[in-house]
């Protein structure tokens, strides 16, 4: 067993400096690489390649997003300690965590409630300052609107306006646009009802659907 983690932590160093090579300079994502131990989010047959910069299967046809992807929009986000971020798309429960080891106060939905119970499991053992809630992330999460950073962890097919309104003034919003693959948009709400915009590339995510559901 301890070589295993002996293991785990030589694999883990080298998709840290895979990552920096990626493009991730952002020294705060990569300390939080360092911090959040990825394979805890994966179960046990996984664990080798748990630090390979692969997606990798969760239950319920989900996955859990490639490692640069997670850091890529993390790095987006620009994450200061104490932002609110509203994550929709828990899956894992991975790119929350990685968040909150950035020093944001995480709250995240997750529309499959097998998913949701299972890692609000986890990280009630690993990070129990994280907010779960079961709900379709097309509504947001009202009760703690609004968020200065609101990041969205699968393909969308539009920005939902539900989103924007929670979205603070100031805010930045990161999210995947499209309906076979999706474009990266980072989007600040500059006021009420202006908003800046760009994108940054092409990326494949589960689609983004439409209310809650309860599936074995
Ligand atoms: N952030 C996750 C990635 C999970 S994949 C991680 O770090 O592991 C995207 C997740 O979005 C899936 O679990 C999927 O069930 C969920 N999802 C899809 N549509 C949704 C919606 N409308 N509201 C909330 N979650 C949704």
């Amino acid at each position: 067993m301890m070589t295993d983690n002996y293991l785990l932590l030589g694999a883990k160093k080298k998709l840290i400096e895979e990552l920096r090579q990626k493009g991730i300079t952002d020294e705060r994502v990569l300390a939080a690489f360092d911090k959040v131990e990825r394979h805890r989010f994966v179960e046990s047959f996984l664990w080798d390649k748990a630090y390979e910069n692969k997606a990798l299967k969760l239950m319920n046809g989900q996955t859990i997003s490639h490692p640069y992807t997670v850091a890529f929009q993390s790095q987006l986000l620009q994450v200061q300690p104490g932002d609110k971020v509203l994550e929709i798309g828990t899956g894992s429960g991975f790119q929350a965590a990685i968040l909150s080891a950035m020093g944001a106060r995480v709250f995240s939905v997750e529309r499959q409630q097998q998913l949701h119970l299972s890692a609000k499991r986890l990280l009630e053992k690993l990070d129990d300052r994280i907010v779960l809630y079961y709900g379709d992330g097309f509504q947001g999460y009202p009760r703690f609107a609004p968020y200065s950073k609101i990041i969205v962890t699968c393909g969308a097919p539009e920005v939902p306006a539900a989103l924007l309104q929670q979205l603070a003034v100031g805010g930045i919003m990161v999210i995947p646009v499209g309906d076979e693959s999706h474009t990266m948009r980072r989007i600040v709400k500059v006021d009420d009802n202006q908003y800046d915009e760009e994108t940054f590339g092409d990326f494949l995510f589960v689609p983004m659907l439409k209310e809650r559901v309860n599936v074995k």
